[in-house]
């Protein structure tokens, strides 16, 4: 009662499939209040992140309906609820996934939606390291438990090292006692990847790459594992590192969709391969809750330090993406919403 509802906001968009080019800002409606379900809220969002995968969207290798709103992730205060709405109160922040979340305000399921309460006391500080931490920290700690197991003593190959996802990666991996070996596009990005928990580097463009890997590992046997994010280019030599009995987890698109794979070819090592998604292991409440727990508690003990590269006003979303693709970030990338 406190404050105008608009009829419209500030979004993110995509009409057609494209380059950064296709990018607007655009003004949409705002989600109903008056078609607002007894199980349903509405946020108005303050800090959304930006994943590599909105390219995925916007280039059309993840086909969605357009027009579309961008945005995966993000947080913000509570500002209207319905009556089945118990576990949250006006006024608390909110941290949750929800398509579309580059805009001002979204509408919530309380059933169906992965939603975290952080209460009415959280900083502005701890609010940007756990919305900057959320689906890539979720990312890291689901698959190095789910998979592939991270024992102890292991050797681990990990791309894009010193980007969102990869950051993280290099913490948990020395946390859990694996020893990692980075790989990024540029020494200075090599150089944080270390600071962050990696042991050994490796230039993405070596022209040794696959020996140089070989060599960290204990009788040059390869890698136990692999964490493959950059797709298409990188597949033959994920495939070459990985250890007699090793796993390939091939996360991601950065250079296109790895191509279709004759199965034959990882018998010779006896290797394995999955190519898992995040929501696929939190799909259940307990599922979430387990993992979001873990993570919001990793980040608030300070054991997995959240990076964060710079934090963009939302209508530049643009020249954040452009940075982005033309790798010249390091950790993530957050939009400020305006209020
Ligand atoms: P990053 O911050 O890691 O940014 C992307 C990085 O990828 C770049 O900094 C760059 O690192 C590397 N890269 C290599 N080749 C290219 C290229 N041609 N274009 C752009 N980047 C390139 O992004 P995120 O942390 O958001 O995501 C990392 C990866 O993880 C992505 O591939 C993403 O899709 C995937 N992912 C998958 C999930 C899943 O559920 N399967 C969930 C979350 C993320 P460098 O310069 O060092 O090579």
């Amino acid at each position: 009662k406190d404050f105008t509802y608009p009829k419209t906001q500030k979004a993110i968009t995509i009409n057609k499939t494209g380059g950064p080019e296709v990018l607007e800002y655009s003004d949409i409606a705002t989600p109903s209040l008056e078609e607002l379900k007894p199980n349903e809220f509405i946020v108005q969002i303050k800090y959304t992140g930006v994943n590599l995968i909105e390219t995925y969207f916007r280039k059309g290798i993840y086909p969605v309906p357009l027009p579309y709103t961008l945005g995966r992730e993000a947080s913000g205060q509570i500002i209207a609820k319905g009556a089945d709405v118990t576990k949250f109160n006006l006024k608390d922040t909110a941290l949750f996934f929800k398509p579309g979340s580059f805009s001002q305000y979204v509408k919530l399921d309380t059933i169906s939606d992965k939603i975290v309460n952080v209460g009415t006391n959280v900083s502005d500080e701890k609010l940007q390291k756990y919305t900057a931490g959320f689906l890539q920290g979720l990312t890291v700690l689901t698959f190095v438990e789910e998979a592939y197991k991270v024992k102890k003593g292991d050797y681990i190959l990990s791309y894009a090292a010193a980007g969102g996802v990869g950051l993280i990666f290099n913490q948990v991996l020395k946390l859990l006692g694996a020893n990692v070996i980075a790989v990024a596009s540029t020494e200075e990005k090599l150089k944080l990847a270390v600071e962050n928990g990696a042991k050994y580097t490796v230039l993405f463009d070596d022209p040794d790459f696959v020996n140089k890997i070989k060599f960290f590992t204990p009788n040059g046997e390869g890698v136990e594992a692999v964490f493959d994010s950059i797709g298409k280019d990188t597949f033959e030599k994920s495939l070459e590192a990985v250890k007699r009995k090793g796993t390939i987890v091939s996360y991601g698109n950065a250079t296109g969709p790895v191509d279709p794979l004759v199965i034959n070819r990882l018998s010779p090592k006896n290797v394995k391969i999955l190519r898992p998604q995040l929501f696929g292991y939190i799909t259940t409440p307990e599922e979430f809750e387990y993992y979001s727990e873990k993570l919001l508690k990793l980040i608030s003990d300070d054991l997995v330090k959240i990076n964060i590269f710079k934090i963009f006003d939302m209508k530049d979303y643009r020249e954040a993406t452009e940075l982005m693709e033309a790798r010249k970030t390091t950790g993530k990338i957050l939009l400020k919403v305006p209020q």
